[in-house]
Parts: C-alpha cells; sequence; structure tokens
C-alpha cells in the first residue's frame, strides 16, 4: 500500500477551502477554473495555489484551466478518510445545536453521529436532527463504535475534564470551540476556534484601511 506523505496544516487548510469554491463553482455549473481565479477566490498568491497543485495529478486544459469534478475528485481522494467518519459533539446548548444542524449531510464522508450532554431536559431524545445521550453513556458509545473524534461545545470550565474524559475514552481528534487552552496528550490532534480571538484579529488588521 503507498502511503502518502502528511500535507502540512496550512496546506490541507488552504485546500479545504479550495474544495468549497470549487463546489460553488460546481453548483453553478462551471466545468472549469483557472489557477489564478482560484487563488483570488481564496485570496492566495497563484504561485501558492500552484505550489498545492503539486499534491495533486492534475492535468489543466490549454485556455481553459482545471476540470472541477476532477480537481474535486482529486482534492476528495486526498484529504477525506476512505470510510465515513463519524464524529461526536460534547455540549448540546447554542452552539452545538446549531452544529449539528448545519452539519448534517453537509460532507458525505463526515457524520456527527451521536451528542452528548448532561441536562436531563436534552438527554435520550433527538436534538437538530442528532441522537443525544447522557454523558455516562459516553465511553461505552466511543469504545463499542470506535469513535475517534470529538467536537466540544460545553462552557469553559468543563472543557478540559471532557477532553480528559474523552482521551480516556480513545478520541484521537478535538475540534474545540470554548475559549480554553486545553491540554491534551501530544498523539491526540487539537484543533481550537476560538471566535473572540479571530473577532479581534479582524479588528486589529482592519484598522486603518479604506
Ligand atoms: P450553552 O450554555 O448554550 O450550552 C452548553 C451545553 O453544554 C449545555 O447544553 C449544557 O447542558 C452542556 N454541558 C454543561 N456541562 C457539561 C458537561 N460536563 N458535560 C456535557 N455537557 C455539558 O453554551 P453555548 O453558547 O452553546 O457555548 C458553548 C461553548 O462554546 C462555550 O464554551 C462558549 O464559550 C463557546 N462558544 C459559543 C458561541 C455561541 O455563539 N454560542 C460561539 C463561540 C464559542
Amino acid at each position: 500500500m503507498m502511503v502518502r506523505k502528511k500535507i502540512p496544516e496550512k496546506s490541507v487548510e488552504r485546500i479545504c477551502r479550495y474544495r468549497e469554491i470549487l463546489l460553488e463553482y460546481q453548483s453553478i455549473g462551471k466545468e472549469f477554473i483557472f489557477s489564478h481565479e482560484l487563488a483570488s477566490e481564496v485570496r492566495v498568491s497563484p504561485a501558492q495555489v500552484r505550489r498545492d497543485l503539486m499534491y495533486f495529478h492534475l492535468k489543466g486544459v490549454p485556455q481553459q484551466g482545471y476540470r472541477v469534478s476532477e480537481f474535486l475528485y482529486e482534492i476528495d481522494d486526498l484529504i477525506d478518510p476512505k470510510e465515513v467518519q463519524d464524529v461526536i459533539l460534547i455540549g448540546v446548548g447554542n452552539l452545538g445545536k446549531a452544529i449539528l444542524s448545519y452539519f448534517t449531510h453537509k460532507r458525505p464522508k463526515l457524520s456527527i453521529v451521536a451528542a452528548f450532554d448532561v441536562d436531563a431536559n436534552k438527554v435520550d431524545r433527538v436534538i437538530s436532527g442528532c441522537e443525544c445521550f447522557h454523558m455516562r453513556d459516553l465511553q461505552k458509545f466511543t469504545r463499542e463504535r470506535e469513535i475517534k473524534i470529538a467536537i466540544i461545545t460545553v462552557p469553559a470550565q468543563e472543557a478540559q475534564a471532557i477532553a480528559n474524559t474523552l482521551v480516556e475514552s480513545g478520541i484521537r481528534g478535538i475540534l474545540n470551540f470554548s475559549p480554553v487552552l486545553l491540554k491534551v496528550p501530544a498523539d491526540v490532534y487539537l484543533e481550537c476556534i476560538d471566535i473572540t480571538t479571530s473577532l479581534e484579529k479582524t479588528v486589529y488588521f482592519s484598522r486603518g484601511r479604506r
């Protein structure tokens, strides 16, 4: 079996953004895209796109660019897991519910299969299209279903304890929305989305622009 080299984080991020643009092109019936068009849509340099293109076996068509369907196929092949990846979500509050609703059928290879909470009013029922269980069922569920990926949307003060439980349950990738710098073992991949920091960054970099 051919083992592919790991692609750097920033490239993976860009490639996922390329996919969003390509899907948009596909939805409006555009069959081709030039690398410079993609660069301007994603707001990176054309040279950067050309470097990223080296991860693919794409052949451009003269005067037309790259075939969108082929490009999408190559991205799916490079980025997506071979089987559908089951994901769980912890904390079915305002944000948790929004993510559950947003993510249903968003990507064919990713599925949020269960959510967990401690609130008696939220467990053992379907919320935003997803089955919601009590936290006490989490370990059993993740072990039996071999779940490796989890999303944390609990209040800040609960997040580290939840992360610890997830790691003990065999979770190997965490997407954390709580504004806490979580500590996880080195072999667990942690991605954090902190809206406040992003907004502060936006305010900082937009200052003085006309
Ligand atoms: P929320 O209070 O609406 O929801 C939190 C949920 O977590 C509740 O359902 C609660 O019962 C559950 N919970 C609490 N302790 C738990 C535990 N130990 N185990 C399992 N579930 C538990 O909060 P929210 O607004 O959805 O925010 C959730 C997190 O996301 C917070 O850390 C917040 O800072 C962050 N966040 C929220 C937003 C937003 O727009 N709401 C945006 C960015 C980040």
